[in-house]
């Protein structure tokens, strides 16, 4: 088969969110015949807010040139970095020019307004909401991907980009739930009109087995993730007990802080068990694979989530692009991408623990404990210094 051949192949993706869409505008500029199927009956004011790094903005703007300027004026470039107590006090500020050197800076967003970002340089026709993906089968002519009360779809090639509850997955793979690692998370973007953090500032609260990131995302919003170590992963029956559970866990916490989850909407929070998956040897079977957090789900600590979601969203429409067969072009794109991911996902799954010790904990740590193959800045020029 030729790369023409490939280019009329029918791809189906499967869920719109920051990876499905990626990868969608990567096919669709290439010249593929792609549609994204997304359960959603429409694209909702939802999510919580992101730091975006270089190898994740590098990848967005391989997929789009350009793209990096507009989600810049979108959300916001962080300029500085600060620590602060429980009480709202500034322990330490630091320049966030250290990424400098990677060619692109560090920019939080809201998830949502990337994803509208990211949709609006896509034909409206090609994307189709209220389509919740139920599973698929194969043969050797195609794929019929099947929905939840709408009509079955019949494709070449299917990618499964549903995140970390994928239903694609759980078809392909079939490796059951996700791993918890201990930690719960609450989050909120909501409007702020308290001085909490300056503009350009990013913020990290730390307190005992808990801590709290705030990030400007742009237009006066400031989104709040507020997590704590927990053995026990059961949420809250309604919105308002999840805003209940957070303000009792900050109720010792200064005035400013607190105010900002008295001022959110109980309906705006979002409550979730962290979670992640091993790494697997595989994301792919005949004519499906898997992309973002469908194929390497990972704790948030390193925030590579979506940053390695839009390499994958870059590398499988290069792969695609350039093989001349599907199945060269899965292998392409797993020998890429997945011995890279077990680095990430095994590197951000310690940094989850990491984040709740004390410091005699982490001394004592690092007393027994062999040194990481990589140092920090090690892992941070190899994570930003990927060649796409
Ligand atoms: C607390 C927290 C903080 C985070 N912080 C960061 C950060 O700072 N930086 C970073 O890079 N990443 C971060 N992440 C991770 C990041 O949000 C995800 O990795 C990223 O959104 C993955 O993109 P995705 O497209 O794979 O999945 P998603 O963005 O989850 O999108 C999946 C899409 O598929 C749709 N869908 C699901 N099931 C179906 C179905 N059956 N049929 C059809 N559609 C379906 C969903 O509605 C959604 O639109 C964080 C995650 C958490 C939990």
């Amino acid at each position: 088969m030729s790369s023409n051949k490939m280019l009329q192949q029918r791809i189906a993706i499967v869920g719109a969110g920051l990876g499905g869409l990626a990868c969608a505008i990567a096919l669709h500029k290439k010249g593929f015949n792609v549609e994204v199927y997304e359960k959603a009956q429409d694209f909702r004011p939802v999510g919580g807010g992101l730091g975006l790094l270089p190898n994740g903005l590098k990848s967005l703007n391989n997929i789009y040139p350009g793209i990096v300027e507009e989600i810049k004026n979108y959300g916001c470039h962080v300029q500085e970095t600060v620590l602060k107590s429980t009480q709202n006090e500034n322990i330490r500020t630091n320049p966030a020019n250290r990424f400098d050197k990677y060619g692109f800076p560090l920019i939080t967003v809201w998830w949502w307004r990337l994803q509208q970002i990211l949709a609006s340089k896509l034909p409206r026709n090609i994307i189709h909401l209220d389509r919740r993906c139920t599973g698929f089968s194969q043969d050797d002519k195609g794929v019929d991907i099947y929905f939840d009360g709408k009509e079955t779809i019949r494709a070449d090639l299917l990618i499964g980009a549903d995140g970390i509850k994928s239903a694609v997955r759980a078809n392909l793979i079939a490796d059951g739930e996700p791993r918890f690692l201990k930690s719960m998370s609450w989050r909120a973007v909501i409007k702020c009109n308290q001085q909490v953090l300056n503009p350009d500032q990013m913020g990290f609260v730390r307190g005992h087995r808990e801590f709290m990131y705030l990030l400007n995302v742009g237009d006066g919003d400031i989104a709040w993730l507020y997590r704590q170590q927990a053995s026990d992963n059961s949420l809250s029956t309604n919105k308002d007990e999840a805003k209940s559970r957070v303000l009792d866990k900050i109720a010792e916490w200064g005035k400013p802080l607190r105010a900002l989850v008295e001022a959110t909407p109980s309906e705006r929070i979002l409550e979730g068990a962290i979670c992640d998956r091993l790494p697997k040897d595989f994301w792919s079977k005949g004519r499906v694979t898997l992309l973002g957090d469908a194929a390497h789900p990972m704790a948030p600590a390193a925030a590579q989530g979506s940053n390695s979601t839009f390499e994958d969203a870059w590398v499988l429409a290069e792969c695609l692009s350039n093989a001349s067969n599907i199945s060269e072009a899965f292998n392409n794109y797993e020998q890429r991408r997945i011995p890279r991911l077990k680095i990430i996902q095994t590197r951000s799954a310690k940094g989850e623990m990491h984040y709740y010790e004390t410091e005699s904990e982490k001394l004592e740590r690092e007393k027994h404990e062999k040194p990481e193959e990589m140092t920090g800045e090690e892992f941070s020029d190899w994570l930003h210094n990927y060649q796409l």
